[in-house]
């Protein structure tokens, strides 16, 4: 099965693939019903509409809280998540292992004049050791505690049951970014102990950019509900969870979009959430199985690596900035290198979403092709027959 289609663009006459860790390639159904007509936000289709999101994003979250939808891109919830949780003077502690984390330094240093940000950092790729953060808990006084779930930039998994264990002895909110792992990886907010737990729709969930989802705990909630002055007013969660009950939001939410959630988890039910959650990972495993061939190197060393992005460190000799010119140029596939200091190091695949055998096959082959053309000495066929060996 591929996710190509008759409106599939081509690139040097080869079909467009977006292979990227989001946005990720939506399949048709998902597309048709955001192409429907357009409800009214107010009235009752769409009210019970949003209601069966909410239900199907339960299981996939795990979790039994309040859960807001917000027309945004993941770096919206992320804002709204500080600007919420947090009040003038408090103190946070970032786990940052990547780009990701040094993200909500950034907007908390945007966001607030007055706050104190300490961070636990390790090497890109690594995880932060429960042990570090246990040290830290002990003797400081958080107002919330941040982590990434999947590092998409490095592909390193974060241990968030050992995280969510230990802050939850204390009296910090353990905010969550899994904006690339919720619907790819599992993910249970409650039994884990995550008061806020970020989403987006362009990921796993294998929906058009534009919706922000926030999951919100009673322990986050004492935090949000202080009215210490701050800047949140779209973004203001009391008025999203005012409106909730009714089947709406506080403004108007990307109203296709919604329609095209519903769809994708109609889907990842049809499919059982555990078997998408299994496909994530025999895919993920046979696309590292075929990169390794090729001399490709596992980017990642934290101990729980990603299922929903394969990141490779490109062996020597060979610049990662070509790769990915090659990959688009000379077939048409849409891979990530990086942006930052591991630019021409790495490459990024995305394994996340609506993703195939064929697909992740067809990566290969592509891969191969290009190593090839960049003067590796390969046996065409090696990766595919790796791949397939796992399968
Ligand atoms: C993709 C991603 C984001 C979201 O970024 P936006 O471009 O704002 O949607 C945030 N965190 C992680 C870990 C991601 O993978």
């Amino acid at each position: 099965m591929s996710t190509q289609t008759e409106d599939t663009p081509l690139v040097n006459g080869k079909p467009y693939r977006l292979r990227l860790p989001g946005p990720t390639t939506v399949p048709l159904r998902i597309r048709e019903v955001s192409a429907q007509a357009i409800l009214n936000h107010r009235g009752p289709e769409f009210a019970s509409q949003l209601g069966e999101v909410v239900e199907m994003l339960r299981p996939v979250i795990g979790t039994a809280n309040d859960i807001l939808m917000f027309a945004s891109s993941g770096t919206g919830v992320m804002e709204a998540s500080l600007a919420n949780v947090l009040a003038p003077g408090d103190k946070i502690l970032v786990l940052s292992n990547g780009q990701w984390g040094e993200r909500f330094i950034s907007i908390a240093n945007a966001l607030f004049q007055d706050i104190t940000i300490d961070k636990i950092e390790v090497p890109w790729g690594a995880a932060i050791s429960g042990n570090d953060l246990k040290e830290r808990l002990s003797s400081d006084d958080y107002a919330a505690v941040i982590a990434v779930h999947n590092e998409s930039s490095t592909g390193a998994i974060s241990d968030l049951a050992e995280i969510g264990a230990l802050v939850r002895e204390t009296s910090a909110v353990l905010i969550v970014d899994s904006i690339s792992g919720t619907g790819g990886m599992e993910m249970r907010q409650d039994e884990w102990g995550i008061d806020v737990l970020l989403t987006s729709s362009q990921k796993a969930l294998m929906c058009p950019p534009g919706i922000g989802i926030v999951s919100v705990s009673d322990k986050a909630w004492e935090r949000i509900e202080n009215d210490a002055r701050r800047a949140r007013f779209y973004w203001d969660f009391r008025k999203a969870r005012e409106w909730a009950p009714k089947g709406q939001t506080a403004f108007t939410p990307p109203v296709s979009l919604i329609a095209g959630l519903h769809e994708a988890l109609v889907s990842i039910h049809e499919e059982s959430l555990q078997a998408v959650l299994k496909r994530h990972e025999q895919l993920a495993k046979a696309l590292q199985a075929g990169g390794l061939t090729m001399g490709f190197t596992l980017f990642p060393t934290a101990p729980m690596t990603s299922n929903t992005v394969a990141v490779f460190a490109v062996p020597d000799g060979v610049d990662g900035v070509d790769i990915v010119k090659r990959m688009y140029k000379d077939h048409g596939s849409v891979i990530a290198g990086s942006r930052n200091a591991l630019r021409g190091k790495i490459i990024r695949i995305g394994t996340m979403g609506a993703v195939t055998e064929d697909d992740i096959m067809t990566d290969l082959e592509h891969l191969e092709a290009t190593m090839i053309s960049l003067g590796v000495d390969l046996t065409p066929g090696a990766a595919v027959a790796a791949a397939r060996a796992t399968l």
